[in-house]
């Protein structure tokens, strides 16, 4: 595994680039112009500052307390129903003061969800002590013991993995295993997305696997970069020969690097776009996938994402025309696994646009959205990916 942290001393650079094209020009902004307003200090007091100007920074407005500051965790703007309440927050405190900052979330209508992380100059991440956070008014506030030293410090909902470094682990396994990365599209800020693929383009059947719909789901990803990890180690054998791989390491670039909760620059969540394909991330990831899987069995389709605990989304058993071998034989080996075993939420709405329900609808495929709890840990993380690699490799590569 290789989810390196961010760079903390990374910063926006602004730019713009002049574009002609069949005879018209324009000026389009890159993406770091887009968020050059926010290279200043939220606040400063006493020689110390909050910024977000990094990769992943948070939503936040900021105010002075006596003793430190108030950060409100706000989400970004919603075109449809009311966001999903995943409050991401991620901020830096700077300075050089020896003393002790509290720092409190205010989470408006919102409650805390994600337990803080630190990480303090070139140190691992690590979970803030219990001791150093007091949730208060059922969850709406939580205020953060942070001490204040010449060591830059980022505080952050999940250890911070950036749309950089999802690049570096996507260019170092297609390296290593012979991988061919595609740049399918560009998301709204013209960031490039990225899949990778594996195996013969004229193969019989075909697997899809994707992540990172969501910006703050981290322990999805880290299940999808292990399941992805130990299939692709396997690629040279005989059983895969007839088999093309499609993997989406980072379906929502923009949201990840402006610190959203849920939604792309769109405000759109884009794990419900997958019909009306009206978010250029989605619409380019859909017709990749419709020409990768042209005349091609879709053996599995996988989405991970995080939630409260650790649960899979799928479509009953029973639905007619569609091969569910794989899904059952994936529940047994997780029940095995885990205990208690993981949640199988049955579900099916023709509406929805989600990608499993466009699994289903379009390739006949049982789409799983596999969800990993927001506390679990990077092994459990990694052992449903591997677990859900293994399955596969059981139900359809085993001679
Ligand atoms: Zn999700």
């Amino acid at each position: 595994m290789n989810l390196t942290p961010i760079n903390f001393r990374q910063r926006r650079l602004a730019g713009a680039v002049f574009v002609c094209a069949l005879g018209a020009c324009s000026t389009v902004s890159d993406p770091q112009t887009q968020t050059a307003a926010r290279t200043e200090a939220l606040c400063v007091r006493d020689q110390v500052s909050i910024r977000t100007d990094f990769p992943v920074g948070g939503q936040h407005g900021c105010a002075l307390r006596e003793d430190g500051f108030a950060l409100t965790v706000w989400p970004e703007a919603a075109v449809d129903a009311r966001i999903n309440p995943s409050p991401w927050y991620a901020f830096s405190v700077e300075g050089n003061e020896e003393a002790e900052v509290n720092i409190t979330l205010d989470y408006g209508s919102h409650r805390h969800r994600y337990s803080p992380w630190i990480k303090s100059g070139d140190s691992d991440w690590r979970k803030m002590k219990d001791a150093q956070v007091d949730v208060r008014d059922e969850g709406r506030i939580a205020v953060l013991t942070v001490p204040a030293s010449d060591h830059n410090q980022i505080i952050a909902g999940l250890p911070i993995v950036s749309v950089a470094d999802t690049d570096v682990w996507t260019r170092e396994i297609a390296e290593h295993h012979g991988l061919e990365v595609v740049e399918y599209g560009q998301s709204i800020e013209g960031r490039s997305l990225t899949a990778l693929t594996a195996g013969p383009e004229d193969a019989g059947s075909v697997v899809i696997a994707m992540t990172r719909q969501h910006p703050p789901e981290l322990n999805g990803a880290i299940a999808f970069e292990a399941f992805v990890e130990k299939v692709v180690a396997r690629l040279g054998e005989p059983s895969f020969a007839n088999t093309r791989f499609v993997f989406f390491p980072m379906l929502n670039p923009d949201g990840v690097e402006n610190g959203y909760w849920r939604h792309n620059m769109g405000g759109v969540d884009l794990n419900r776009d997958w019909f009306s394909l009206k978010q250029p991330e989605i619409r380019t990831a859909e017709q990749l996938i419709q020409r990768e899987a042209a005349g091609k069995d879709m053996l599995a389709f996988l989405d991970f994402h995080s939630t409260w605990s650790t649960l899979v989304y799928f479509h009953p058993f029973s639905t007619p025309n569609t091969d569910s071998t794989f899904p059952m034989a994936l529940k047994a080996a997780l029940d095995e696994a885990f205990e208690p075993s993981p949640d199988w939420i049955s579900s099916h709405n023709d509406g929805k646009g989600t990608s499993k329900n466009w699994a289903l609808q379009t390739f006949r495929t049982p789409g799983m959205t596999i969800e990993l709890g927001d506390g679990a840990s990077r092994s459990e993380a990694e052992r449903v990916g591997e677990i859900t690699a293994d399955t596969l490799f059981e139900v359809f590569f085993t001679e």
